[in-house]
């Protein structure tokens, strides 16, 4: 039983790293994908960024174009006004004059509106430039560790995949069993006993137990957790060991 415990112990121990590199395995690639996904993302804020800045830009020129119109027609109204001597179509003409400032300063009101908003966008979109180059690189970065993680981890699983194979050939079948159902359950099947209590889900064990775990003749289960109860050799007392 002692040298079965040790070897389940072992198992055990190679379970954990086996899981720890199959996580890894696992973990990678949506990391990757992750990355991938917020770069699609930015993609496409600074596309739609862009042709807002585009779409605001040509407004802005029509509006400088209008402004000129309305500027020249103002000038040439204002010339016209010299000349005219009838009272009737001088104050016609004024009035003119007027509406035609009054549309001009609306228009230079929106073409500051436009300027503003065509600068705040450019600031943006600088941003999500920026923001899109430091995706880029950490997608790369990211895919580099992956493949570099894989193939180790691929590696270390063939090492680990072939001891557990040796060692589960040495284990009886029925211990090998319990243990693969409470792992199944718990995550680890193997609880070592530390000053008397489980130190997997930390019951007090009761003493008579405690001291068949030391003893190492027969499989003790963990009354609380189920668990295969082990203690190490440095942590059994002595007299236990004279017992056997
Ligand atoms: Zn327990």
């Amino acid at each position: 039983m002692k040298e079965q415990l040790a070897l389940l112990e072992k198992l055990q121990g190679i379970d954990i790293q086996i899981d720890i590199h199959e996580k890894d395995l696992a973990r990678l690639p949506l990391e990757v994908q992750d990355i991938a996904r917020n770069l699609v993302g930015l993609r496409r804020e600074v596309a739609e960024t862009r042709d807002r800045l585009q779409t605001t830009e040509l407004t802005l020129r029509k509006n400088e174009q209008d402004l000129a119109v309305e500027q020249e027609k103002i000038k040439r109204s204002e010339r016209r006004l010299l000349g005219i001597k009838n009272q009737k179509e001088y104050n016609a003409l004024t009035r003119e004059v007027n509406l035609g400032k009054k549309v001009a300063g609306e228009i230079e009101d929106a073409i500051l509106k436009l300027m503003s908003e065509i600068e705040n966008d450019r600031k943006i979109l600088e941003h999500k430039e920026t923001e899109y180059a430091d995706f880029e690189k950490s997608l790369l970065e990211k895919k580099a560790e992956a493949e570099t993680i894989d193939t180790g981890a691929k590696k270390a699983l063939r090492v680990l995949n072939s001891a557990k194979k040796r060692l589960t050939e040495a284990i009886e079948r029925d211990y090998l069993k319990r243990y693969e159902n409470v792992r199944r359950v718990r995550g680890n099947a193997i609880a070592e006993t530390l000053n008397g209590t489980c130190n997997e889900c930390h019951i007090s064990l009761p003493p008579q137990l405690n001291i068949r775990v030391f003893k190492q003749e027969e499989m003790i289960i963990c009354p609380n957790c189920n668990r295969i109860l082990y203690a190490k050799p440095e942590n059994i007392p002595e007299y236990n060991k004279m017992e056997e």
